[in-house]
């Protein structure tokens, strides 16, 4: 559309010269071939009759042109600009009626219809692709709010059964086989409240508190965190923190979500022996952390799939962990990007704004009170 505005106001810009442009070559040709002839004749004063024959000539000459340039050149070309001020009003129904002529003018003329009509039909795909979306979305939402819900409804009632679970369990005598009964009814409680709580934070996110925090001591943290699920596993946890890093407006509580999530995925990758890393560090006005592991790594096939909700290759997984990590890093203004080779490790790429706009509720982290 910008483009056809340049044009329009280049035509316009430019109306005035073109026709004197086009004209001036031929009467220069037509006056100077009738000075040479009025030197040759001037001597003569018996054929002066010819000499004003002659420029009478040169002159309706120009004057055809004129009309022949206005009728088939000029008419065109303003039926065009009309043309394309409507296209810029939005108009996308126009159509020039010079397309049926057979010279290039006519060639012009067809090649504008096509491109209006290409930009019609590109406008209508555009209109019912937001349609679907939009029904798409407010079909999700309802889905959502129904989920949530749901997952609402059923917490009271697990933490109910799980209690009952875990008496059971301690009244049961120290050999008996039902323990392990016991046990897995424990796991599987766990798994379905760890699959609400995730819902519902998916459902209903809440927007961050921003914070200008150390985004150090919040990974550290999750490190921390992590380590405690290692559990005597022979796998290396290094931590490397930015010791230039300025502080970094975040939500710790919830980037420390996101961290402890992305560790937790590296470690369970690892089969045996392996190692996990965490580097931060920061470019120009990003912070960027690297979440690097030597697990299994993640197919080419099911890469494009694990940031999408319920994707997981895990028995007990919910496959929201990466959904939700991706929701929180955008409210950051920031993007997540992931590389994975298999058989020789994955690595997870957080970049986001030391400075961040969105600066919901944003407070200094020594004035929030635990
Ligand atoms: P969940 O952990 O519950 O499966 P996530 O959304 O956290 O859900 O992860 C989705 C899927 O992405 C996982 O099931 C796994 O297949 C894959 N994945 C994520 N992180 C890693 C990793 N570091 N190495 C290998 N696979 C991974």
């Amino acid at each position: 559309m910008e483009e056809i505005a340049l044009t329009s106001a280049r035509l316009h810009r430019f109306s005035p010269t073109w026709r004197l442009k086009a004209l001036l070559p031929i009467a220069g040709t037509l006056f100077a071939g009738l000075l040479l002839f009025a030197i040759v004749t001037l001597q003569n004063p018996q054929r002066h009759w010819i000499l004003f024959v002659a420029a009478a000539g040169a002159i309706a000459i120009c004057a055809v042109l004129l009309v022949v340039l206005a009728v088939l050149i000029q008419k065109p070309l303003l039926e065009l600009n009309e043309k394309i001020d409507r296209l810029r009003a939005g108009d996308l129904h126009v159509a020039v009626g010079f397309a049926r002529r057979e010279d290039e003018i006519g060639e012009l003329g067809r090649h504008f219809n096509e491109m209006v009509e290409q930009l019609r039909t590109t406008r209508e795909e555009v209109e019912r692709l937001h349609r679907t979306q939009m029904t798409r979305a407010e079909h999700l939402a309802t889905l959502g709010e129904l989920a949530a819900g749901l997952a609402h409804e059923i917490r009271n009632p697990l933490a109910g059964i799980a209690g009952v679970v875990e008496m059971i369990g301690r009244d049961l005598p120290a050999n008996s086989p039902s323990r392990e009964i016991v046990k897995e009814a424990q796991s599987e409680v766990r798994h379905i409240q760890n699959l609400l709580s995730d819902l519902l934070q998916y459902a209903r996110p809440r927007p961050p508190q921003i914070l200008a925090a150390d985004l150090n001591e919040t990974a550290e943290h999750a490190v921390t965190l992590a380590r405690r699920q290692l559990s005597n596993r022979p796998i290396e946890l290094a931590f490397a923190p930015d010791p230039q890093l300025p502080t970094v407006e975040h939500d710790p509580a919830q980037m420390q979500q996101v961290l402890v999530n992305l560790l937790l995925n590296a470690i369970q990758a690892i089969e045996g022996a392996g190692r996990v890393q965490v580097v931060i560090s920061h470019q120009e006005n990003y912070a960027v952390v690297r979440v690097a592991d030597t697990g299994h790594g993640i197919s080419p096939k099911n890469l494009p799939k694990i940031f999408r909700p319920f994707f997981t290759t895990k028995g007990q997984g919910t496959g929201l962990g990466l959904s939700l990590a991706r929701n929180i890093v955008e409210e950051h203004g920031g993007r997540i990007e992931v590389t994975s080779t298999a058989d020789l490790g994955t690595e997870f790429t957080l970049r986001f704004p030391l400075r961040n706009h969105a600066r919901t509720g944003m407070k200094r982290a020594s004035e929030v009170v635990e």
